[in-house]
């Protein structure tokens, strides 16, 4: 009987792929065993003690709810049996065989602890790696990997820096690619100006998508000067690395100074820096220069 009921979790585990189903087989096979040793033997050898790897099993293997009703019948059984059976039982002896039971009890309790501390680690670190994806996600462009619109306004209202330089890129005629070319070459394109953006600006700052066909750069140039060459560099480098990849494409710049105390302002401002470019012709960068005094923002 055991073994018929050892194979067939065996079999509803691997052939069947119901996972389930074999652990009550299991617990069956495991409550039948212990059942009948105390069946048959009563309270010789220690017989009594195997009643206590149920609980732990059970719960183990069917969770709290389901475990904790099996533990109960389990527990009504064994109380029948010492009411049915109690009056005629003898003291027990101590023997070779109690010390057997005895251990086999403590080391199946040892591997279930161990078992059930395993498994409880490797879902907790399948949980981390689960999390630190959602964060990721949460912060992350998805088609092109750079970070987010709200991870880039997250970090530019807090930072330290009482003021920094910020860049919006815009593709030039970007919706007559998608219309000759079709939409899979132009998310292409949108992968690839990301590429060649984040290249530009390597380590001096940091490139996130917008939106659409828009990028940000938040700059941490300390000279003004810096800033111009950096959008200098994007807009030449654009022009003539983007035809290596697919259709070329140039691109507009406009940038500013950020404060964060005027959040929508500055970035109002460089808006209006990538209109300027866009209304000069296109492929080319705009500054606007504004300074803030007082409560004002020039
Ligand atoms: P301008 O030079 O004035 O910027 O013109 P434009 O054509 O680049 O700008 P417009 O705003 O008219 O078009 C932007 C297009 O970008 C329209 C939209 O379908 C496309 N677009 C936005 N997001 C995506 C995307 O994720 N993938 C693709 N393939 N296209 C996108
Ligand atoms: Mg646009
Ligand atoms: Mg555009």
């Amino acid at each position: 009987m055991a073994v018929v009921l050892g194979l067939s979790s065996v079999f509803a585990l691997l052939g069947l792929k119901r996972p389930q189903l074999s652990r009550y087989i299991l617990l069956m096979l495991v409550v039948l065993v212990c059942f009948s040793a105390m069946l048959i033997k009563g309270n010789q050898g220690y017989n009594l003690a195997w009643a206590f790897i149920c609980p732990p099993l059970s719960i183990f293997l069917l969770g709290y709810r389901r475990g904790a009703v099996i533990s109960g019948l389990y527990l009504a059984m064994v109380v029948g049996l010492m009411v049915a059976q109690g009056d005629s039982w003898q003291a027990t002896q101590w023997h070779g065989g109690a010390l057997a039971n005895i251990i086999m009890i403590y080391l199946g309790l040892f591997a279930f602890a161990c078992h059930y501390e395993a498994s409880r680690r490797s879902s907790h670190e399948h949980l981390r790696e689960a999390n630190a994806k959602l964060a990721l996600l949460a912060i992350q462009d998805d088609l092109t990997g750079l970070y987010n619109r709200r991870y880039i306004e997250d970090l530019l209202l807090n930072s330290e820096q009482e003021s920094i330089f910020v860049a919006m890129v815009d593709i030039d005629d970007f919706k007559s690619i998608n219309d000759r070319y079709g939409h899979p070459v132009g998310d292409e394109v949108l992968k690839q100006t990301a590429h060649i953006l984040q290249d530009v600006v390597a380590e001096e700052g940091i490139v996130g998508r917008w939106g659409g066909e828009e990028f940000i750069i938040v700059h941490y140039a300390d000279q003004p000067s810096v800033f111009v060459n950096l959008l200098e560099a994007l807009v030449q480098q654009v022009r003539q690395r983007s035809n290596q990849y697919g259709p070329s494409v140039t691109i507009s710049v406009g940038g500013s100074t950020y404060y964060k105390q005027f959040h929508k302002a500055s970035l109002h401002h460089v808006d209006h820096a990538l209109y300027d470019a866009k209304e000069s012709g296109k492929n080319d960068y705009r500054i606007v220069r504004h300074a803030y005094h007082g409560d004002l923002l020039l």
